[in-house]
């Protein structure tokens, strides 16, 4: 882990509320304290597997947050994620004490409980309300990632077999997830925790294949990086910062994989990262690394101009520095940098100036279509166990903002089933993102529905079997058909009752 993540052994709210410290204001830091008195309290019977004190879980996953620089309220809520769950305090109550926004990021991981593993089909259900609570706040996803990465860190007092299951879970879900969402830090965290519970050999071969070329390469890379600071100043172009980082582990994994276990083609084992100002310096310094050092070719790529799917954004180059040897550079401004590490989260990421980025115009339900596919396409054994529980879900949202999942191809007849009988037996049109569309229109993830509602009716047209797709919906036409032709039938034998006033 990245030294401002280390959780410390003794980890008190001292050492949260300095994390908090460097980021926020006073009021922030009650706000804090509220949170994990609150929770101190409510855990206080309740111990870890390790034995330890139940706090120090919360506390951790908050200080996760903490050292990520991320907005006080998630940091509270990631306090408070486990009380509704595990303790006699209810989430009104904590919505009384801490408002309707950590109350709703609490009761958001509440809805998800906590994973029990129990089988595959658990394993989708668990996987389909992840995607409907982060529809809804991604900032319950993103509390989500620290309470697993804090359990992938202890994970060392459970039974073997649970062990595994939770670290390839983390590998196969979460870490792509992070991924998509353009979390970099927290996807490697994800992956480098769960690495060595899950391929265990594989860990140990890789980490001293990493090590190896890491302190072949240690003087030499200091020798580049004075050697570039020193043309940059007299370029008169200005560093935000220079360092090199060392490839995560279980990424190196990968591209070994990929390139059959030959290291020598791995060229961004180390690769320097240098932050600047704003993009024309970014690639002036391109310029500048290629006059010092002759690129490879072929390897220099513009993810400024293009980025990458999930938003990433730098110049990539490849330079020989020495008799053959590569060194990968990393250009980026430091809004790129920030978006690199924290993706979405960068919205709730205050910077050493003390200012968080603007919301990012992101179409979620869009995203999570996508996310799905790849998260599916992760999970190994899937086919084989026939579950398509989860497969081809999309999600649209109610005119509120309230999230519905369906499966493909679900019309607004189904929307409408879905949320009351009376609502899908009376439904005589609907608007589809504002605009009139017939009811058999297939929906897509993202859209917003809202169902007109003809009062008068009474039974649905038999025209719907047609074209729903739930058996809910199918199921509820037959029997309001099924009924109104009953009822019809003993208007027509009985003799009409005189209305009695
Ligand atoms: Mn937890």
């Amino acid at each position: 882990m990245p030294d401002r993540l280390k959780i410390p052994d003794n980890l008190s709210i001292n050492d949260l509320v300095e994390k908090v410290k460097k980021y926020s204001t006073h009021k922030d830091l009650d706000l804090i304290w509220l949170a994990y008195e609150t929770a101190k309290a409510a855990h206080a019977e309740q111990k870890r597997v390790s034995g330890a004190p139940y706090i120090i879980h919360p506390l951790a996953a908050a200080y996760i947050l903490a050292g990520m620089r991320l907005d006080v309220q998630l940091v509270a809520a990631a306090l408070l994620h486990d009380v509704p769950e595990d303790t006699n305090v209810t989430i009104e109550e904590i919505e009384k004490d801490f408002g309707k926004d950590i109350a709703g990021m609490v009761s958001g991981i509440t809805k998800l409980g906590k994973l029990k593993y129990r089988g595959m089909e658990r394993y989708m259900e668990n996987l389909r309300k992840m995607f409907v609570a982060m529809a809804e706040d991604v900032r319950v996803m993103i509390i989500k990632f620290a309470d697993r990465v804090h359990n992938l860190t202890t994970l060392s007092a459970l039974p073997e077999d649970k062990r595994y299951r939770i670290a390839l879970e983390s590998l196969e879900i979460y870490a792509p997830i992070a991924n998509r969402l353009g979390m970099g830090e927290f996807r490697g965290l994800l992956e480098d925790l769960s690495f060595p519970y899950v391929f265990p050999k594989e860990y140990q071969k890789v980490k001293e294949i990493q090590d190896r070329m890491f302190t072949e390469g240690e003087t030499l890379i200091e020798k580049i990086l004075t050697m570039l600071r020193k043309e940059l100043k007299e370029s008169q172009v200005k560093l935000i910062d220079l360092h090199g980082r060392r490839k995560q582990l279980y990424s190196f994994y990968q591209k070994l994989l990929r390139k059959g276990w030959d290291s020598d083609k791995v060229y961004d084992v180390i690769a320097l990262r240098v932050i600047l100002k704003d993009v024309s310096d970014c690639y002036a310094t391109l310029g500048i690394i290629h006059k010092l050092w002759r690129p490879l070719k072929g390897r220099i790529k513009d993810y400024i101009a293009q980025p990458k799917p999930n938003g990433y954004q730098s110049l990539h180059t490849t330079v020989f520095y020495d008799e053959g040897k590569i060194v990968e550079f990393q250009i980026r401004t430091q809004e790129m940098h920030n978006d690199a590490e924290f993706g979405v989260a960068a919205h709730w990421h205050y910077d050493e100036f003390g200012i968080k980025q603007p919301a990012k115009n992101i179409r979620w339900a869009e995203d999570l279509a996508a996310i799905q596919k790849e998260v599916l396409n992760n999970v190994g054994d899937l086919e084989q166990l026939k579950i398509d529980f989860f497969k081809n879900r999309i999600f649209v949202f109610t005119p509120k903002g309230d999230v519905i999942d369906l499966p493909e191809d679900a019309t607004p007849v189904d929307f409408a089933y879905h949320i009351h009988t009376e609502i899908g037996n009376r439904c005589s049109g609907v608007k589809i993102n504002d605009s009139l569309a017939s009811l058999s229109t297939p929906l897509k993830s993202g859209d917003v529905i809202e169902i007109i509602i003809d009062k008068n009716r009474k039974t649905p047209s038999q025209d719907w079997i047609k074209f729903v797709k739930t058996h809910l919906a199918r199921n509820h036409i037959k029997n309001a058909l099924k009924t109104a032709e009953h009822d019809s039938w003993l208007k027509f034998v009985l003799p009409k009752r005189k209305q009695r006033i």
